[in-house]
């Protein structure tokens, strides 16, 4: 009998945690120097200013000084503020810089989020200029905010991005703008003067920001619809920082409500504008500006969360690990002195949920920076052709997408089909369509940002409550070894700013019915078959049983109505869609994790370093993983139960109560009840006893109509098979896996 790969490597297992090799390989920058020297940056600030900032209790005031403002001369000698800029405004990094900056944040969170974000936001700053401002608007505000070069004597700028507003204006709805713009002056010939009233809420940066990028409308007749605008502290007006936000988390970034009453020429319009028919026509709305900004930077705090989790793992391991040493009970050589608190299965299983959470939250976070940095080539080569045909505004660009989207299509049904059968004229030609391209890479990314963002955040803060608990008390002092209780807070921030997760939740609802989107899951469920066949150790049968039955479940959701007569997948049904992206996103996270682990498998064997401990490696990821799928399967499973069949209506609340009741006392039983709820007919000694009753009583609910829904979702439980054992296999490996004798950061 042949043994299969499982069994060949039972006896291996991961000894120490893993390092930089190993990450360079899962999330794909092996072969990129640069990246790796900027990670090597990151850490060492992260490690070093970073973690001694926050051990000696810098996060305990609200106001921005001295101290905290070393983090930003760390960051310019450092190289991370220029790792932002394009290698034309001073940079170092050419081409898309997602997955730079998702590295960046991710080192820098791993110590603490406050710090990364304090310095994203110069980032977010910039990133509306970056994506739609003029030539000139970019040349001014990089440079300036590039840090001085050799022999360069100046001030860096600061800047910080203005969205939010004193309420009841901007917050998740970030269209009830109470920012105004109006005409000031507007000499003839000349360039018009605008006069700018804004107030911000929670603006990061503010307390030393030279700039800012505001949202702001109309407030006059002459000017057209809304825009963002650049305000410089040096402007005539007001240009208030304002007073401090009294935060509980992420104290090493500055948050105020600034207040701003300014007058700027027009030309600080991000993106410029027209004159039309005597009125000021901005090129682009605020929340065209936003939606370019967000879809980026989203993916880069979804992975702030990731890194809180897996830096979790090492302090809570030593913690477990030496919990009884000292004192008169055990010594070295015994269990209870060398294993501690890892002799108990539960500890042990808690901290693997933990672990393949953070991996699988990094391994969806870092996809999703990576398609990006493929997807703005594809951007940026779709808006040229628009530029090049004179199709302009989002309208004029959804005509032009309809004949693409039935190609986008036609490519996706070919790209299943052996070569020999396609017609492969065709196929090339689609392959370099741009826009037929673009729809496919857009309706991935549409759901992959707020997908990483929402789960690796949401859940990521709930997983991070786990992480905190399995340090007793000891996890919520500040003395937590690696600043557990701190990240623990600061993770519901990750959750809520940029959109919290009802925004994400609410464009998920959309995106995730993109019919190109749904065509490529379909593929993904295929791919996950395959990988099945060979690799079944990852749990990805378990997974494309599981994407199944959602694909199956969105199906049915999207026309099926609720016993009411409504329809139950509409956008202002959150108790239907909601939960439903959730679910998505589960199964998203484990699917890039099995991806991950199979990158790992195939590159590892040609990295020297780890080509011998490669099989152990892989092994434990892999259990993580199957782990990691049964979870999310599960999931997805207890979700779509729930809203498949929670919709209809118990045929008969009372009825049914009473058959329950008397099943349980198999008393005299009157089966011939219309109506009869599916619970009594779960009871087989009430069926039994009159095997008249299933014919005799109403339709049930459990089954009528739905026989595949139940047929998918059986098949999925059995698909869990052996994930349990995988779980303590993975349990296993971390009682043996050594650690160092200290966390490397102050803490
Ligand atoms: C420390 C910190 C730093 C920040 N930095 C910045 C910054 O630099 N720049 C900036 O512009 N903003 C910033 N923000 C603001 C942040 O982005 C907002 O707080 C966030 O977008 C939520 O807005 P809100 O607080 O007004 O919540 P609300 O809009 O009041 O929403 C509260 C809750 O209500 C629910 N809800 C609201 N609307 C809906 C809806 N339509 N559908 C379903 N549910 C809904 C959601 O559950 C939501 O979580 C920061 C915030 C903090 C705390």
């Amino acid at each position: 009998m042949t043994k299969t790969k499982t069994q060949d490597n039972a006896h291996l297992s991961m000894t120490t945690l893993p390092g930089d090799d190993i990450r360079q390989i899962m999330w794909r920058f092996s072969d990129r120097y640069d990246l790796q020297m900027v990670v090597q940056s990151a850490r060492s600030v992260a490690r070093g200013l970073v973690a001694r900032l926050v051990a000696e209790g810098t996060r305990n005031t609200h106001e921005w000084n001295e101290k905290k403002g070393q983090l930003l001369a760390a960051y310019d000698e450092s190289g991370l503020t220029a790792a932002f800029m394009d290698p034309e405004h001073g940079g170092y990094i050419p081409g898309p810089k997602n997955l730079t900056l998702a590295l960046v944040a991710y080192e820098l969170s791993w110590v603490d989020a406050g710090a990364a974000t304090c310095s994203l936001a110069g980032n977010l700053a910039l990133a509306p200029i970056h994506e739609k401002g003029t030539q000139e608007q970019k040349q001014k505000y990089m440079s300036a905010c590039l840090p001085p070069q050799a022999g360069e004597k100046r001030e860096p700028w600061r800047g910080a991005f203005v969205l939010t507003e004193p309420i009841p204006y901007v917050g998740v709805d970030a269209g009830m703008l109470g920012g105004r713009a109006s005409v000031a002056e507007w000499k003839d010939g000349k360039e018009p003067m605008l006069q700018i009233e804004k107030r911000g809420r929670f603006i990061t940066n503010m307390a030393f920001a030279n700039f800012v990028t505001a949202a702001v409308d109309s407030g006059d007749e002459r000017i057209k619809g809304s825009c963002m605008v650049i305000l410089e502290n040096t402007d005539p007006g007001t240009f208030d920082a304002g007073s401090h936000t009294l935060k509980l988390v992420h104290q090493l970034s500055s948050t105020c409500d600034p207040i701003f009453s300014l007058k700027v020429p027009a030309s600080r319009i991000i993106g410029g504008y027209t004159i039309q028919n005597d009125k000021i026509v901005p090129n682009y709305s605020h929340s065209e500006v936003i939606e370019a900004v967000f879809k980026r930077t989203r993916v880069t705090v979804a992975l702030m969360s990731s890194a809180k989790l897996l830096s979790a793992v090492e302090p809570i391991m030593r913690y477990q690990r030496q919990r009884f040493r000292g004192g008169s009970a055990g010594s070295p050589g015994t269990p209870r002195y060398d294993l501690g608190l890892q002799q108990k299965e539960d500890a042990l299983h808690r901290l693997v949920d933990i672990w393949a959470t953070g991996e699988a939250s990094a391994s969806l976070g870092f996809a999703a920076a990576r398609f990006f940095d493929d997807f703005d080539v594809i951007e940026k080569a779709k808006e040229e052709l628009f530029q090049k045909q004179g199709i302009k505004g989002a309208r004029a660009q959804l005509k032009a997408f309809k004949q693409p989207m039935e190609a986008a299509k036609e490519y996706l049904a070919m790209s299943v089909q052996p070569e020999s059968e396609r017609d492969s004229k065709r196929f090339q030609e689609l392959e370099k369509d741009t826009l037929v391209q673009y729809l496919i890479k857009e309706s991935v990314a549409n759901v992959l940002c707020p997908a990483c963002k929402l789960w690796n955040t949401g859940h990521g803060a709930n997983t991070m409550r786990e992480a905190v608990s399995l340090m007793g008390g000891y996890g919520i002092t500040e003395d937590c070894p690696g600043f557990l209780g701190h990240k623990w807070m600061d993770a519901q921030l990750e959750a809520t700013y940029e959109g919290p997760e009802a925004v994400q939740r609410r464009q998920l609802s959309i995106t995730m019915t993109n019919e190109l989107f749904l065509e490529q899951l379909r593929q993904w469920i295929l791919e996950m078959r395959k990988i099945a066949g060979t690799n079944p150790e990852t749990g990805a049968c378990t997974l494309a049983s599981a994407m199944n039955l959602w694909l199956w479940s969105l199906k049915h959701l999207l026309e099926a109505k609720d016993a009411n007569g409504r329809s139950l997948y509409h956008g202002t049904r959150h108790g239907v869609t909601f939960p439903f992206a959730d679910a998505l996103c589960w199964l998203l996270g484990a699917r890039h994790l099995i991806l991950d682990v199979l990158e790992l498998r195939e590159k590892g064997a040609d990295n020297p370093v780890l080509a011998e401990t490669l099989g152990g490696t892989v092994q434990f990821f892999s259990q993580l993983s199957c782990v990691q799928s049964a979870r999310a399967a599960g999931e997805a499973s207890r979700i779509a139960t729930e809203l498949v069949f929670g919709y209809n209506r118990h045929p008969s609340w009372q009825d049914a109560s009473k058959m329950c009741y008397e099943s349980e006392q198999l008393d005299s039983i009157e089966y011939s009840m219309p109506g009869i709820c599916s619970c009594a007919q779960a009871s087989g000694d009430v069926i039994e006893k009159d095997g008249a009753h299933p014919a005799k009583a109403g339709p049930c609910v459990r089954f009528s109509g739905l026989e595949e829904f139940n047929r998918l979702r059986t098949k999925l439980d059995g698909c869990l098979t052996g994930a349990r054992l995988a779980k303590d296999q993975a349990a296993d490996a971390i009682t043996k896996m050594m650690i160092p004798e200290a966390l490397d950061y102050p803490s």
